[in-house]
């Protein structure tokens, strides 16, 4: 299928062709109608053009909504059993297609490769587990309160769905939204993130080889408030499932509300772990180094708050600095780098700032708060992985969402006051305790308010069968994955047939 075309563009001071990506609309590759296009850029090597994408706006999204109302015709008539099968089929495909693909997703969004095989077996086991899903999407059946009379409830689609995802994980997060609307039977529009559209289209490419029929999925690229908002507003799509920043979430959700769409909102976190003075300090050292500067500490449920209980404060500050001071940072291509860059030039200097505001507010810095420029790095978005110690929970560095390389170390009493604290900021993502107490272990799981809690783990890591998503400003009550994700792609219709042959009353006529 002809997806692309190639141009003649610089990249690396040469002469190679860089690849010209097209909109997916009824199953073509489209240009956007104005002709506009813009560039996906490397972020560990500006000089990188990753790709060239259709800069869309309202007119492609409508096409592009036409496209996947006028298939959801048929699609919803084939039985959910077929849809799946073509979704495990698209499965088998991504794993021929792994390595690429994660190569690519490097290049355009900078995490180390080791994440972006991580992020395309996400997309595979989503696809895997909703291929199972096609088979059940299981309703009740239960006995009517009158005779010779029988009642269900069974699952419907709700029609075209839209969907708005970030960039931090550029394949799993729209994995994560198209896979259960399709198997559940809707068909979609989706935009993805403008500095991460490749990873969409791999996807979305793969689902077209394996048999999608066009129209099911669509696919604009371009920019929030000329692609995003047109699609949230559009009065034919029934759903919006949006995953990015509490601040662009709630102007989404209250779009979404004027017309009644079902709208899932996946927003902001700012994740405690607890080590308590029990804790196996080695254990918590090396999951709160991968919990906080893992992507880059760019992840909705990165671990940027460490609240270390005070008999092993010192001990754990030490080792964790120690540790972080000496994390290899560079091009996530270099199989030994540990950190890649921030994904733009907006996203690093807000981190900067939030160093001086962190130094400002009178925590002490002990590791990293600059910008690395100099060498390998001149041409990328980098900076040292960051720690501030002794941070008092009301800073704005330890309330509000930083998504950089930068850790806040608190410290604690005990479980009760560790529990507060976490607890005291406006997101509810996810959250961690470091024990082998296995009381306390039990108290935290109840008392931590947030969607997701780990026990001697750090607090990234979600698994796609169960559900994913938080409370408070992290979100509006759906979840992603397991059920949750079957429940929003889904409406519920009651049915009664009444096969007693005389008009019976509920309620009124008890059939006595
Ligand atoms: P963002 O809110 O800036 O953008 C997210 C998406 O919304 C992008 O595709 C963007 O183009 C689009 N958008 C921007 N303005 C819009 C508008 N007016 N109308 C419609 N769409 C618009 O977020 P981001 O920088 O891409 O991602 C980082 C944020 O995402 C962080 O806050 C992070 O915590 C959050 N996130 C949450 C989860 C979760 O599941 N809870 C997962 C990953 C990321």
């Amino acid at each position: 299928m002809a997806t692309d075309t190639l141009i003649s563009a610089p990249m690396l001071g040469s002469k190679t062709k860089t690849r010209v990506y097209k909109n997916f609309i009824d199953g073509e590759w489209v240009e956007s109608s104005s002709g506009e296009t813009f560039e996906n850029r490397n972020p560990a090597d500006t000089r990188d053009v990753v790709g060239i994408f259709q800069k869309s706006n309202a007119a492609d999204v409508n096409a592009a909504v036409e496209a996947a109302k006028q298939a959801f015709k048929k699609w919803r008539l084939m039985p959910a059993p077929r849809r799946a099968e073509l979704v495990f089929r698209a499965a088998e495909m991504l794993i021929e297609r792994k390595e690429d693909y994660a190569r690519e997703m490097t290049r355009e969004m900078g995490k180390i490769l080791k994440e972006t095989r991580g992020d395309v077996q996400e997309a595979i086991d989503c696809a895997y587990y909703m291929a199972g899903e096609g088979r059940r999407l299981f309703g009740p059946t239960t006995p009517s309160e009158l005779p010779n009379k029988f009642a269900m409830a069974v699952r419907q689609p709700i029609g075209v769905c839209g969907m708005i995802a970030p960039w931090n994980f550029p394949m799993a997060i729209p994995s994560w939204k198209l896979l259960p609307a399709i198997v559940c039977g809707n068909t979609c529009v989706i935009k993805p993130a403008q500095d991460t559209p490749l990873s969409t289209f791999n996807l979305v490419r793969t689902l077209a080889d394996a048999g999608l029929p066009k129209g099911v999925i669509n696919v604009v690229a371009g920019f929030g408030p000329d692609a995003g908002a047109p699609l949230v507003e559009h009065s034919d799509v029934s759903a919006i499932s949006f995953t990015g920043s509490s601040a662009v979430g709630r102007n989404v959700g209250m779009t979404a509300a004027k017309s009644f769409k079902h709208c899932s909102l996946e927003l902001g976190g700012k994740n405690p772990m607890i080590v308590l003075d029990d804790a196996n300090l080695d254990l918590a050292v090396e999951g709160a180094l991968w919990g906080g500067f893992g992507t880059t500490g760019q992840r909705c449920t990165a671990t940027s708050r460490i609240l270390v209980q005070k008999g092993v404060y010192s001990e754990f500050v030490e080792s964790y600095v120690e540790r972080a001071q000496s994390l290899m940072v560079g091009n996530g291509l270099d199989e030994s780098t540990e950190m890649g860059p921030a994904i733009n030039e907006r996203q690093l200097t807000s981190d900067l700032n939030y160093v001086e505001i962190g130094r400002s507010e009178g925590a002490k810095i002990v590791c990293g708060g600059n910008r690395l420029d100099d060498g390998e790095y001149r041409h990328g978005y980098f900076m040292q992985p960051t720690v501030f110690t002794d941070v008092d929970p009301r800073m704005r560095i330890a309330q509000e969402e930083i998504f950089g390389p930068v850790v806040s170390i608190i410290p604690c009493e005990n479980l009760e006051n560790a529990i507060e604290i976490a607890n005291g900021i406006e997101y509810g993502l996810s959250s961690s305790l470091y024990t082998k107490d296995v009381n306390k272990a039990f108290a935290a799981m109840r008392d931590l308010y947030a969607g997701i809690t780990y026990i001697n783990a750090p607090t990234i890591g979600a698994e796609v069968h169960l559900p994913f998503g938080g409370v408070k400003a992290t979100g509006n009550g759906h979840r992603e994955g397991g059920l949750g994700a079957i429940d929003f792609y889904t409406e519920w219709k009651a049915i009664y047939v009444d096969y007693s042959d005389r008009l019976q009353k509920a309620q009124i006529d008890r059939g006595e």
